[in-house]
């Protein structure tokens, strides 16, 4: 039987999130939005407190190590966090403080030791602390097997040697330099290697020869910290290498695979903050139409309704798809199946809905809907980035393609 009822634990533990998103978030949305690179210190010190705690609970549940045949709760919560903070603001959402990416990445591809370690930080410290991913480079996006950043080992001092560059990294300021965080590196240790050369490292805040440029200018998501990430000769302890020992000395995919399985969990994520951008573009577009006198009547034909309900009953209905998929994708991971697929087929899904969605919503309130009165046209422009990042639509239908096809990478590309 499929439940989609939320269970009553996980409703009262998103309150104060809500709290924080309808009188933090919200009415600061615009601000943020026009001070670009500005932090949102409020936001982050009032989520700071609930992220560590978050965060306790998360390492305590990890250190005992009980295994159940109970889906994990944890994982929805998070999904209905990305939902509702979204709803909030999309840009703030993704300042929030905690492990972030670079958080999702340890947990896919660290050892037990190693999610202790790096993950403390986000446990226990006092001040906001960030996490980052960096893959992404100006020769290697969606083919990130040509990325070119290398990690050669020192055999004097067993330190990796890092040289290269990430564009595009979400949150690696407030990662590298102005917290106490992590970023986790993608480089390769044999660049002829391709896949089997990647591995991922886990690069500590304030590491001698790690630079980061200004801030990046953006259509949308304008709160977010988006930076490019030089490595000149940055050493890195040989134990940050994530995965064990297999990884650490041999020439595997396997290190490549832990890495891609963080995707499988970031991509409902990002699928589910699409489904809350949809959300408040289409709770303001129905208040603004009820005022003037449009309100939809689900009990008439279609044929009998017109064209401005119809349009609001189709972003109804991209709205509840994309919301659907993303809950699947979500339940499989809660169940500790393979979700490979749903993660690639909701995160499709809900990037083309919101872009449809916010888009209509821009539309249907005329010209109103075009000023910077109106939150509509920054929901549309912060709606892109989920067509975007963790894959663009292009790749990650591919890869719904090649699993419902039964191709190979190499045979559909
Ligand atoms: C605001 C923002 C934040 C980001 N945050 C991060 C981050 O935290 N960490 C990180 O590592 N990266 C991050 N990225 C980078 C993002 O993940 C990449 O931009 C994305 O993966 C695409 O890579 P690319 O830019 O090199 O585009 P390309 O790979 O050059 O693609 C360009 C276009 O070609 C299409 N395309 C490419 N290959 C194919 C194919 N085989 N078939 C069909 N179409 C194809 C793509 O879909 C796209 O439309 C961020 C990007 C932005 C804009």
């Amino acid at each position: 039987m499929i439940n989609f009822e939320i269970p009553r634990d996980l409703l009262i533990g998103l309150e104060p999130y809500a709290h924080i998103a309808r009188a933090i978030m919200r009415p600061q949305a615009h601000d943020y939005d026009e001070q670009e690179h500005e932090r949102p210190y409020p936001f982050i010190h009032a989520i700071w407190p609930l992220e560590r705690a978050r965060h306790q609970h998360l390492q305590t549940a990890a250190a005992q190590e009980t295994t159940t045949e109970e889906p994990d709760l944890d994982v929805l919560f998070s999904i209905l966090l990305a939902e509702l903070l979204s709803w909030g603001d999309a840009g703030q959402f993704l300042a929030r403080p905690g492990g972030r990416l670079g958080g999702t990445a340890v947990a896919a591809a660290g050892t037990p030791t190693q999610k202790a370690t790096f993950l403390e930080r986000f446990a226990d410290s006092e001040a906001p602390v960030w996490g980052a991913m960096a893959i992404t480079e100006p020769d290697a996006g969606s083919d990130n097997s040509a990325m070119r950043t290398t990690a050669v080992l020192d055999p004097q001092t067993n330190e990796w040697i890092l040289n290269g560059q990430k564009i595009f990294i979400t949150s690696g300021a407030l990662s590298l330099v102005e917290s106490d965080g992590i970023c986790i590196v993608w480089a390769t240790v044999d660049p002829q290697a391709g896949r089997q050369g990647i591995k991922s490292f886990v690069v500590a805040a304030h590491t001698p020869g790690v630079s980061v440029s200004p801030g990046m200018n953006k259509l949308g998501i304008r709160a977010s910290d988006t930076v490019i990430i030089n490595f000149d000769n940055a050493r890195v302890p040989y134990d940050h290498l994530l995965g064990d020992l297999e990884v650490q000395t041999e020439n595997t995919t396997k290190g490549f695979a832990g890495a891609m399985k963080t995707f499988d969990a970031s991509r409902p994520a990002v699928a589910a903050s699409a489904v809350g951008i949809a959300r408040a573009a289409l709770e303001i577009t129905r208040e603004t139409l009820a005022e003037a006198g449009v309100e939809l009547d689900y009990n008439k034909p279609r044929h009998l309704l017109t064209a401005v309900e119809r349009d609001l009953l189709e972003m109804e209905a991209q709205y509840k798809a994309a919301w659907l998929l993303t809950l699947k994708a979500t339940a499989a991971i809660m169940h500790g199946h393979s979700n490979r697929l749903d993660a690639s087929m909701c995160k499709v899904k809900a990037g083309t809905a919101v872009v449809f969605i916010t888009q209509k919503a821009v539309e249907l309130l005329g010209p109103f809907g075009y000023t910077r009165a109106a939150l509509v046209e920054k929901l549309m422009r912060d709606a892109k980035i989920n067509d975007l990042y963790e894959g663009t639509r292009q790749i990650n239908l591919l890869i719904v393609a090649r699993a419902l096809l039964g191709y190979s990478r190499r045979e559909l590309k």
